[in-house]
């Protein structure tokens, strides 16, 4: 019988055994397990230097640099930030009492549209928190420039967007501050993990008092600080993971190429090209489904997919701004967001990860085809 094993839309890089545990026994006889052990300053390091930026601190996920980020810039009232997004992005301003404001996307990249966001601008307005959707880069010119005008921060969520240069130039290194997840699923991983990159020692300092409770010595706390200090373990893990990170991200971009190659041609399949000067990480593969020309509505052929047991997912669908908690808001109106809702009702990703063989590659092709 043909294997049919199950494709899944990603799958972790993991390191080797073998070294993980060598570093492991080291951490043992060591003793020393967390709070800014050696392994966690190596790591900080590594990645700044990998990253290309100036200063890295980690977190234990993704979401708690965001929270984290609006707490040291006193970022009060609203935010405007995208609807097409990961929960976790509004979520961190709804847990800091900020009211998200939705501004549409622009179609050719996902991301917010910057000829959007004055018009969302009031008197109230404090920052704004674009996403790096699929790690394409915003247009941080442009929404750098809006920002200087109205004396507005603004704090990337870059969850997508690791390693992704512009020209040579980190796209980490825009706005404000930017905030990188590491969970499991994400290009690079320390299981659970995440980090904020910063542009200078002063912040960098304050970020790393406020990840430990506000602690600046045995007996001072400065600012109600939240616990989000990583381990040994994960420390250890990542910087293995690290190593192996560009082959990861050259093997994504080899499928990528092979999508591309095999869908051009089906009419109703549309995706997103390489853009040019742009160091890409290849960390979704989203295709957009047009049912009238493809003959299938998105919804059938997610399905059709799972039969053969390929699984895509829909991401981003919902908008964030169709959860209950968000959906009551004037700025999450439909008619406010009309591009978002395209591209959410026609997305899928498709199977995009490390350890793809060809043949999968050619079962997740064959299963659109059709
Ligand atoms: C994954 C993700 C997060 C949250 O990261 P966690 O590490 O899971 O907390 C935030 N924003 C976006 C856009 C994400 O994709």
């Amino acid at each position: 019988m043909e294997d049919k094993h199950q494709i899944t839309v990603t799958s972790p890089l993991l390191p080797d055994l073998d070294e993980f545990h060598a570093l492991l026994k080291e951490i043992w006889e060591s003793k020393w397990i967390t709070n800014n052990g050696s392994f966690h300053q190596r790591l900080e390091q590594a990645l700044a230097e990998y990253l290309k930026v100036p200063y890295v601190s980690l977190f234990t996920n993704g979401t708690l640099p965001l929270i984290t980020a609006l707490q040291a810039l006193r970022i009060t009232g609203e935010v405007i930030t995208t609807p097409y997004s990961f929960v976790a992005t509004t979520h961190s301003l709804w847990w800091n009492g900020i009211k998200p404001v939705f501004v549409d996307i622009d179609p050719s990249t996902g991301n917010i549209d910057p000829e959007r966001i004055e018009a969302a601008i009031t008197p109230k307005t404090t920052a704004i928190m674009p996403v790096h959707v699929y790690g394409k880069p915003c247009d941080t010119i442009r929404i750098q420039e809006i920002a200087d005008k109205y004396g507005l921060k603004v704090i990337y969520d870059a969850a997508h967007a690791f390693g992704v240069e512009v020209n040579g130039e980190s796209i980490l290194n825009a706005g404000d501050m930017s905030t990188l997840s590491f969970h499991a699923t994400k290009v690079y991983n320390t299981i659970e993990g995440g980090a904020m990159v910063m542009h200078d020692a002063k912040t960098k300092k304050h970020i790393d008092y406020l990840k430990n409770f506000g602690f600046t010595g045995e007996t001072e706390v400065v600012a109600p600080g939240i616990n989000s200090k990583v381990d040994e373990m994960r420390s250890a893990y990542g910087l293995l993971n690290l190593r192996q990170v560009d082959d990861a991200i050259e093997a994504r971009r080899k499928v990528a190429v092979a999508y591309r190659d095999a869908l051009r041609s089906v009419e109703g399949i549309t995706f997103f090209d390489d853009m040019p000067g742009v160091r890409h990480n290849y960390s979704y593969f989203p295709v957009f489904v047009d049912k009238e020309k493809y003959g299938m509505t998105r919804d059938e052929l997610y399905f059709k997919m799972r039969e053969s047991n390929v699984l895509g997912r829909r991401y981003f669908y919902p908008l964030i701004s169709e959860f209950s908690t968000y959906r009551g808001l004037p700025s999450a109106n439909p008619e406010n967001i009309p591009n978002a809702r395209r591209m959410a009702s026609s997305v899928i990703c498709l199977p995009m990860h490390h350890a793809l063989t060809n043949s999968d590659v050619e079962r997740i092709i064959d299963t659109i085809h059709k």
